[in-house]
């Protein structure tokens, strides 16, 4: 599509012809200024000589003229002649051309090329006759002129009349006069014109950059935006068609530029028809893409929630929820994987069972809310100062176990007596009454051939000694 409009340039190529026509229009009126002060400053040496304070009034618009002073200056001039010619006028009544003269204007000479002086050269004296002459020959080659460029043509009727009944010299000034009137008019016209086109010319650029910056411009949404694109070529295509050849068929410098402006206008209306399409897709596509933002902001989080609630579901699972220390079911698959390890490297392994003396004493004397107290209290101690990889478990009742990796049975049993003194040494007490608590011990080494059950049958076997003996002591097997 860029390419389309950009290589359809035949509006463009007219529209440079006429600039280029209107500034060699405006230089034909510069020079037809020129030649008109020529001749202001050769009738001004033509009427010297006549009184002295017309004179000076001539030999300063001479001046004027020949300097190329601004149009203000020249005009102030010639009106302080005016008035002073007019003065004379008054004095001096039989000032006028010969009446034959005057009566038969003189028959139109052919045209005079405007390069050359119609009036004679410096040191070449001419009658007045051929003065008054070549002056008018001049003036109406200005009047054709004028209505050749469009001038308004009563005006220059009016003027050519003005000028064959013309008898004297303030006449054949005025009409002058006039006629430079209407040049500056026109040369003011010529440059409306140059500058209106060089801005048209400005602005039909500026805005087909724009089109093709917008449409080789990258988007998110390629393929809807290539199909928008299409039928905005389409669209735009036609219009540059049509305009095509209308710019051909056009001659005229005004209708060109209508002709663009309505073209420029329906691509113009295309174009924000586009960019409102592409904006409210724009928007859609926004709107859709922070839905999806914040649907997998939802989603994260409840994702990140679900996969909380499943640890805590998870740690639940494996947890005691009295003494927080892990359950039955945890015990049991941790003490298969220890099994396995102690298969395949031999690490050390100890099992210890915990019983509470006397518990159902305590149940029993104190109420099962003592009991519960007392049995997270012997769980913290149990878990006190163990490393991670060992595990403290509820097995079941007010009966624990410890799984002590990486420990002899020797240690195990250190280990083991230093955890039964901490608890015997607990200050339980129970609305002010003392309860006290003990604990024993059955622990063993896992051994060759051992599973899970036969480990813990060695070590409850030993916890079983251990209540024998008398309680609050820990006993290896
Ligand atoms: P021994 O020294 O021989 O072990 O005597 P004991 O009283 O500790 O042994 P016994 O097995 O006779 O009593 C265990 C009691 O533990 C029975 C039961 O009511 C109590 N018990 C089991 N689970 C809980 C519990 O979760 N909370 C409380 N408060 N008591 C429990
Ligand atoms: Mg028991
Ligand atoms: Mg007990």
């Amino acid at each position: 599509m860029t390419r389309a409009v950009i290589d359809d340039s035949d509006w463009k190529r007219k529209y440079l012809d006429a600039l280029r026509e209107a500034e060699a229009e405006q230089a034909r009126w510069n020079a037809q200024e020129r030649v008109l002060r020529r001749i202001v400053s050769r009738l001004c040496a033509v009427g010297m000589g006549t009184d002295p304070e017309v004179d000076v009034l001539l030999q300063r618009l001479a001046e004027s003229a020949r300097r190329d002073s601004d149009t203000a200056e020249l005009q102030a001039v010639a009106e302080s002649l005016a008035d002073s010619v007019l003065a004379l006028d008054r004095r001096n009544p039989t000032r006028t051309l010969p009446a034959t003269e005057a009566a038969t204007p003189p028959e139109p000479t052919p045209p005079v090329p405007l390069a050359e002086s119609p009036v004679a050269p410096p040191g070449e004296p001419r009658s007045a006759a051929e003065r008054w002459s070549a002056s008018c020959t001049v003036a109406k080659r200005l009047l054709d002129e004028l209505d050749a460029a469009d001038a308004p043509r009563d005006a220059t009727d009016a003027l050519r009349a003005t000028l064959s009944e013309a008898n004297e010299d303030r006449d054949l000034a005025v009409v002058l006069d006039r006629i430079g009137d209407l040049i500056a008019a026109r040369a003011a016209d010529v440059a409306v014109e140059r500058t209106e086109a060089a801005a048209m010319l400005a602005q039909v650029t500026t805005r087909l950059n724009e089109m093709s910056e917008y449409l080789s411009g990258d988007s998110a949404d390629r393929k809807a935006v290539h199909d928008a694109a299409d039928t905005l070529n389409v669209q735009i295509l036609s219009q540059v068609e049509r305009l095509g050849g209308e710019v051909r068929s056009s001659t005229d410098l005004r209708a060109l530029q209508t002709l663009v402006a309505q073209r420029l206008e329906a691509v113009s209306e295309n174009l924000r028809e586009f960019r409102a399409r592409e904006a409210r897709r724009f928007e859609d596509y926004q709107a859709r893409s922070e839905n999806m933002r914040l649907r997998i902001t939802q989603l994260e989080a409840e994702t990140h929630s679900l996969s909380q609630n499943l640890d805590l579901e998870k740690r639940r699972a494996r947890t005691d929820p009295l003494t927080r220390v892990a359950n039955r079911a945890s015990f049991d698959e941790r003490m298969k994987q220890e099994l396995a390890r102690w298969q395949r490297y031999r690490t050390p392994v100890c099992l210890l069972v915990w019983d509470i003396d006397h518990f159902k004493a305590v149940n029993d004397t104190h109420g099962h809310r003592a009991g519960d107290g007392l049995l997270r209290a012997v769980a913290d101690c149990l878990s006190e100062g163990r490393r991670g990889v060992d595990l403290v478990a509820r097995f079941g009742g007010e009966e624990f176990a410890t799984l002590l990796v990486g420990s002899s049975l020797t240690d195990a049993l250190k280990v083991a007596n230093q955890t039964r003194e901490r608890i015997a040494a607990l200050k339980m007490h129970f609305r002010g009454t003392p309860v006290p608590v003990t604990i024993s011990c059955g622990l063993t080494e896992v051994r060759d051939g051992d599973t899970a059950t036969r480990v813990f049958d060695r070590a409850d076997a030993a916890l079983y000694r251990a209540k024998e003996q008398g309680r609050n002591r820990c006993v290896a097997e």
